[in-house]
């Protein structure tokens, strides 16, 4: 297989520092030495959790990596309440997601803002995991995949393949983020495999086999493995699932 799987976790809004130490630790307790070897997996608490979380997975030396949840694109400055790259990359931050339907319907995200954090994360080291999707009007209509690619085309604007190896595309049709209705199989890698010829068309086929697309969207233990079993399909970004580690950990089971 030319792409190893990459399962992320979003914690979204949820846990305070001592709830995250005892999640972080219960995932770090039940994960087995060698599933890196097969597969990634990455938690992306809210940014006071990122350090406590890093502290326990580097006391046990379990290599689950952390990401954020949003970053912005300027180094430093006067931008109250935001956080940069620099101070994610000091506390070992390896991911961070970006442009989720979240921040881009309840926080004004544009496809530029998604623009300007991949370049200043790419340039800070940090691998970003770049949410598009479609509402389920767009889906109706019959032009998600239109809609999606036009998203990463915007997302990744400007950036040359050089620089492209670590970019991570999560499809995360919003109809299905924490309703509990899942996109079908079908539904899912018709749309990932579209993101890839998309992605081949940016950096060359050759890059875009090897850069993983996870799904999103209400994944868990039952839909999971139909889902990785799509050719487009590297992987997950979840949400709900990810907040117990016992389901957490049976999706990380469901990449080896
Ligand atoms: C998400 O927030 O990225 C997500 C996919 O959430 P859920 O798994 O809860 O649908």
């Amino acid at each position: 297989m030319l792409r190893k799987p990459l399962m992320a976790g979003n914690w979204k809004m949820n846990n305070t520092v001592g709830e995250a130490v005892v999640l972080t630790q219960e995932i770090s307790n039940n994960f087995e030495r060698d599933w890196p070897d097969h597969v990634d997996v990455v938690v992306c608490p809210p940014f006071v959790d990122l350090k406590p979380a890093k502290t326990v997975l580097e006391f046990d030396r379990t290599k689950v990596a952390v990401g954020a949840q949003n970053v912005h694109w300027e180094p430093a400055g006067a931008y109250t309440g935001e956080i940069s790259v620099a101070m994610l990359k000091e506390i070992g931050c390896e991911y961070c997601i970006v442009g989720h339907s979240e921040r881009r319907t309840m926080f004004g995200e544009t496809n530029e803002h998604v623009n300007r954090k991949v370049h200043a994360l790419i340039e800070g080291g940090i691998a970003p995991i770049v949410c598009v999707g479609e509402s389920l009007a767009v889906r109706d209509d019959g032009t998600a995949e239109e809609f999606v690619c036009a998203q990463v085309r915007a997302a990744l604007a400007g950036i040359d393949a050089g620089a492209a190896k670590d970019v991570v595309v999560a499809y995360e049709p919003i109809w299905a983020i924490g309703t509990g209705r899942t996109a079908t199989p079908e539904q899912a890698q018709a749309v990932c495999a579209a993101i890839r010829a998309t992605l081949a068309e940016l950096f060359g086929a050759e890059l875009a086999d090897t850069l993983r697309i996870l799904y999103g969207g209400s994944m868990n233990v039952g839909n999971v493995d139909s889902l990785l079993a799509q050719p487009d399909i590297d992987g997950g970004l979840v949400g709900g699932a990810s907040l117990k580690a016992s389901s957490f950990i049976d999706l990380v089971k469901a990449c080896l």
